[in-house]
């Protein structure tokens, strides 16, 4: 079987019931003395074109999307490990230019690994500490479903061919860690991360698709984009930030937009692309 037929979930439930690798469900592995660790990989012509971006915005986007497994995890960043790879003809001041960005979210780069390669790309590990880590298995019945902010903007970005700046949400996952029942960010499109909490809460997400607020220039359709990185969470108290929805008795994920239900795209690693992946 090929990983376009597995799909990413597919691959990863593989790899959890060979033993080869563990509790890998969550945003960041969790280890002894409240240690969580993320990493992420961002590769060109996959996850960005250099044509939309510049080497500074490419290497605050590394850092961001790493902070922000680390933000749904209610996580105090502490480092930063970042692996470039690049062709041998890109220009030295560009490569300073990305490593400012991946400095300007403010946590240092402490090491890691430059080789060459035929395309750019950028591995970070990003390394913080959790007096609280929600993971994604213990929402409940009754939780109200809270947003960060207000999403779409990476999918209405990309349809103007740019990217979008991700949000980097770290105060806000410490104060929702300590009280939501689950958490995560929205990286793959809000019906499948909020397909995520449910499936690993045993529990139904319901969502509202009229209070979700949408970033400016987005439309519902943008939704299913994900790269959002806005923090999803499934809490008792909502804290004042946004309610989409609630978790209920049941499984998987209900989205209505005035009543009437509606299917949203997601993002599929392996699947060729934006879009490919269909929920209903
Ligand atoms: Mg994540």
């Amino acid at each position: 079987m090929r990983l376009s037929e597995a799909g990413e979930l597919g691959l990863l439930a593989e790899l959890e019931r060979r033993g080869l690798a563990r509790r890998i469900e969550d945003d960041a592995a969790q280890l002894g003395g409240g240690l969580v660790v993320t990493q992420d990989a961002l590769i060109e012509d996959v996850h960005f074109r250099l044509a939309w971006t510049s080497y500074r915005e490419l290497g605050f986007r590394a850092a961001a999307v790493n902070l922000s497994d680390l933000a749904a995890s209610g996580a105090e960043p502490e480092a930063l490990l970042v692996t470039l790879g690049a062709p041998a003809e890109t220009e030295l001041d560009d490569v300073l230019e990305l490593y400012e960005g991946l400095n300007e979210p403010g946590v240092p780069v402490v090491g890691g690994d430059t080789t060459g390669a035929q395309l750019l790309t950028l591995s970070v590990t990003a390394l913080g500490r959790s007096e609280r880590v929600p993971g994604r298995s213990g929402a409940r019945p009754g939780d109200a479903l809270v947003v960060t902010g207000p999403l779409g903007a990476a999918g209405a970005a990309f349809r103007q061919e740019r990217h979008a700046r991700p949000p980097v949400r770290l105060e806000e996952g410490r104060r929702l860690a300590a009280v939501a029942h689950a958490m995560l960010d929205i990286s793959d499109g809000l019906a499948v991360d909020a397909g995520h909490l449910a499936a690993r809460s045993g529990c139904k997400v319901e969502i509202e698709l009229e209070r979700v607020l949408l970033a400016e220039g987005a439309t519902v359709e943008d939704l299913g984009f994900g790269e959002d990185y806005e923090l999803l969470a499934a809490t008792p108290d909502a804290l004042g930030f946004a309610e989409i929805g609630r978790c209920a008795e049941g499984s998987g994920v209900e989205i209505r937009l005035r009543g009437e239900p509606v299917a949203l795209t997601g993002w599929e690693h392996f699947g060729g692309g934006r879009g490919a992946g269909d929920l209903r």
